[in-house]
């Protein structure tokens, strides 16, 4: 696990086994390790001094050797829309986005409260209609990190909207499957009972389509729902926007295969996720082809439209060309659905997330 910057260890970064380990070093029993984990994760705590039911001299000992050391707000921006945009700065001061995103019903009253978070600083994969793509990469979260997100976020639903979050999507900066231990090591914090104690099935893992991870976690028979960004129904469309596109072990007769045997062996249906771009990916022939994908696989297909970075070419598209992509997929019986842009007007969308800091 990672090191905070200063010489103390960052309790934050490490698991309830390490810290077990941790507190063994400090020839205290392994018990004060998990109750470590229920004061940090359980509780939030951020200080020793909270920590009532451990003893005053171990508490010293932990203030000399140790700190719990979060994200901290760095700015935060409201959407007319009513999504609200946090940036984060790390330990090592690089900083990271995550969005907190209300969905309505007809009256009015919060019926979802979404948390969109991050499992990277920047980004490898390089998908050319990407903001966060233009940064590069610069470090992974840890899953303390990744999970302080999710906390904070739930303080602020409870303070904005008087209700806590609901859902999680990893689609925030990063690729989470490249970052792999991490992120479901705080899939496994947000679904502890003793701590956030959310359902895995409202939690959404979207990923470029690392088919080898796709096949791992097929193995290991997760639960939480698995998106994949599909962008473009043909080789040659995608690997001109997505380079992950451009190996064979990643293509998309790979990927294919790989959602195959994901959706044969874990009984789930994945989401297909498809960026509509003005006049590259939007016809009927593209919309044919898609349907030849989806319809090889157990899944639903979620059209994006596109949220336009100043810095790149793409153009959102336009209604009737959804419309006419949307009739092709439904005539081809491809179950659809389509996302409209949030928070667009902050740049907090779907691609859009940027930090020129980093
Ligand atoms: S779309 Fe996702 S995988 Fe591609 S560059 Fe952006 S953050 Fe990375």
């Amino acid at each position: 696990m990672q090191e905070a910057s200063s010489h103390k260890k960052n309790l934050l970064h490490l698991t309830q086994v390490e810290l077990e380990q941790f507190v063994l070093g400090l020839n205290e029993p392994a018990f004060r390790g998990r109750q470590l984990y229920s004061w940090i994760f359980g509780k939030g705590a951020r200080s020793f001094d909270e920590m009532t039911d451990l003893p005053a001299r171990f508490r010293t000992t932990l203030e000399e050797t140790a700190e719990i050391k979060g994200l901290d707000y760095a700015h935060v921006q409201f959407s007319k829309d009513r999504t609200i945009k946090y940036l984060f700065e790390l330990s090592t001061g690089r900083k990271v986005e995550s969005v907190l995103i209300p969905d309505f019903d007809d009256e009015g009253a919060v019926k979802r409260l979404t948390v969109c978070v991050s499992s990277q600083v920047g980004c490898a994969m390089g998908c050319s209609f990407c903001a966060t793509g233009l940064m590069g990469f610069k470090q992974n979260l840890t899953a303390g990190e990744i999970y302080d997100q999710v906390w904070q976020l739930n303080s602020q639903a409870q303070e904005h909207f008087g209700r806590g979050i609901t859902n999680i999507v990893y689609m925030g900066m990063g690729e989470p499957l490249q970052n792999y231990a991490h992120v479901l090591q705080s899939i496994k914090l947000l679904t502890d009972e003793k701590n956030l104690g959310l359902s895995s099935k409202r939690i959404t893992v979207s990923t470029v389509g690392l088919a080898r991870r796709i096949r791992q976690l097929a193995e290991e028979r997760h639960t939480f729902n698995l998106a994949v960004s599909l962008h473009a129904p043909t080789d040659e469309k995608r690997s001109s926007i997505m380079p992950v596109n451009r190996s064979e072990r990643t293509d998309l007769k790979a990927l294919i295969e790989a959602l195959k045997y994901y959706t044969q062996k874990t009984n789930r249906k994945v989401t297909l996720e498809y960026c509509m771009f003005a006049e590259y990916n939007d016809t009927q022939e593209d919309a044919s082809y898609l349907a030849g994908i989806a319809n090889q696989i157990a899944s639903k297909v979620n059209l994006i439209m596109y949220n336009p970075v100043p810095e790149l070419p793409f153009k959102k598209t336009s209604e009737s060309r959804l419309n006419r992509f949307i009739k092709e997929l439904t005539r081809k019986k491809v179950r659809v659905t389509v996302r409209r842009s949030r928070g667009d007007d902050i740049a907090a969308a779907c691609g859009q997330l940027l930090v020129e800091q980093a």
